[in-house]
């Protein structure tokens, strides 16, 4: 073995007694990178702008987690809103399942936080105070001096400013940026609890981004972990060319043409991973971030050899020997979750646009199914009284005005209503249970039954926002004496 192969037994970053071992990742230039670092600059864009964008009067994205309250790109709803929320975590976990069927790990090295962050922002950092990989362990592995002391102070400085702004854009995602804006502005003494969980996620992305790096890809990321089983051998990945490649130069054996792989192990130094993608398609460390084809096919330019030696590819073309790869659309599996994404993302356009902004369910009291009450008002000199239990739930984010109401035609056949039990204002996501009584004259009645609708108003107590008035009708089965 020779003294840059990997070790076989263990992952590259650790140590024969499971030590870490630290990563100093070269620099890489090259088409895929370029078209990461724009890519990754417009996520890091969005991330921290999302935060301040309103839609429908609501933050875009909030996950009001501890109020139990979300919002997604102008759909509001709640922790009880079953449905909605089965449609929501249904579509995005069937679209993660969608995307790793057909691209692999392509969330993994192009879109995820943590790789996004690493590559775009925090290594940036690193190489511009402390200079490239050789230097960077070279300062690692030397005495303090002047020089370690200052550019380290000064590396750990930024990364600390870097990990506040981000962890305020991330707590703004989950207490909403208008309360963050607040919280910012008054002491921590008034605010501990949040104080001390922003501290937290500062000092957790600080760690992370900062120095843990590879290893919550590699040890604790989940979705690292069952990504395998959600591909198969049409799936994207990032492939060496085994049957170009190999026999590699330095061991080939005599009178055997080399292949085009000169054993260089740049495409293993530029890894972020300290993976060797010559061992093999689909290794768990792979993130497929395509740093080693860009690193390769510099290697390849200067050598004047073909390109793509290390390429885009499914491990059935590759054992083919294909050259040009089209992401495998042709197999039941990925169609079958592009129709229960449609199908999830149907059923939430329908359970949002059928979704009442205050909840009314009517049922009848237990108790006597009706009384007689006398009253002068009608000729039978009585009135019937029939007692029913209105469940209301504010859906909104807004505190609402309840009013229970008759149409006037109702009114004018001699219905009326008394609710009691009712707040008259519920806050936002609360319910409560109101009895509503209607008393009516016999006369409406048919064979001992009636029905009359029970509207409900609602007026947003704020008014922040120039909301419709809301109206929601719910009938009232009515029984009394049979004549
Ligand atoms: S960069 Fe290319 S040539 Fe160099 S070791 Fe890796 S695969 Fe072989
Ligand atoms: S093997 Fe290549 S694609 Fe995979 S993580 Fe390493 S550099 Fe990225």
């Amino acid at each position: 073995m020779n003294s840059r192969e990997l070790p076989w037994d263990r992952l590259a970053t650790t140590d024969e007694l499971g030590n870490r071992i630290y990563l100093y990742a070269s620099d890489v230039h090259g088409v895929w990178k370029r078209r990461r670092s724009w890519l990754g600059l417009g996520l890091i864009i969005v991330f921290l702008i999302l935060p301040w964008v309103r839609l429908g009067g609501h933050q875009a994205i909030l996950l009001d987690i501890p109020n139990r309250r979300f919002a997604l790109l102008g759909l509001t709803f709640w922790a009880h809103d079953a449905p909605l929320l089965f449609f929501v975590l249904g579509a995005a976990a069937i679209f993660i399942a969608f995307i790793t069927a057909v691209w692999g790990r392509v969330w993994c090295g192009w879109a995820c936080p943590q790789t996004v962050f690493i590559e775009h922002v925090f290594r940036r950092v690193e190489r511009w105070i402390e200079g490239d990989a050789l230097a960077r362990r070279k300062l690692d592995q030397g005495r303090l001096n002047a020089e370690k002391f200052w550019k380290k102070t000064v590396k750990w400085g930024i990364f600390t400013l870097l990990s506040l702004v981000l962890s305020h854009s991330f707590l703004a995602y989950f207490v909403g940026s208008d309360v963050l804006g607040k919280m910012i502005e008054s002491s921590p003494f008034q605010n501990p609890v949040v104080f001390l969980v922003m501290a937290s996620v500062t000092g957790a992305i600080l760690f992370d981004l900062g120095w843990f790096r590879e290893q919550f890809c590699t040890v604790v990321c989940p979705y690292g972990r069952f990504q395998s089983v959600l591909m198969d051998d049409q799936s994207s990945l990032v492939a060496y060319d085994a049957r170009r490649g190999e026999p590699r130069r330095g061991v080939a054996l005599e009178n055997v043409p080399s292949g085009d792989c000169v054993n260089c192990y740049r495409c293993v130094q530029v890894c972020p991973t300290g993976v060797d993608i010559r061992r093999g398609a689909q290794q768990l460390e792979c993130i497929a971030c395509t740093a080693c084809i860009d690193a390769c096919n510099d290697v390849m330019m200067r050598l004047k050899k073909p390109l793509h030696l290390i390429r885009y590819a499914s491990q059935a073309m590759m054992e083919r020997g294909a050259q040009s790869f089209v992401p495998g659309f042709k197999r039941t599996r990925v169609w079958v979750y592009l129709f229960l994404w449609i199908t999830c993302l149907g059923g939430l356009a329908w359970t949002a646009s059928h979704r009442l902004p205050i909840e009314l369910s009517l049922i009848r009291a237990v108790d006597a199914p009706y009384q007689e009450i006398p009253s002068e008002k009608f000729l039978e000199k009585s009135e019937i009284l029939n007692h029913f239990k209105a469940d209301l739930r504010n859906q909104t984010f807004e505190e609402q005005e309840i009013v229970f109401l008759l149409s006037p035609e109702i009114k004018a056949q001699g219905v009326s209503l008394v609710v009691s039990n009712h707040k008259n204002t519920l806050a936002p996501g609360e319910s409560e249970r109101a009895d509503v009584f209607v008393q009516f004259p016999k006369k409406i009645l048919q064979n001992g039954r009636g029905m009359v609708p029970i509207q409900i108003q609602a007026k947003s107590v704020k008014a922040t926002q120039d909301l419709p008035r809301i109206l929601h009708m719910q009938e009232a089965h009515l029984v009394g004496p049979y004549f």
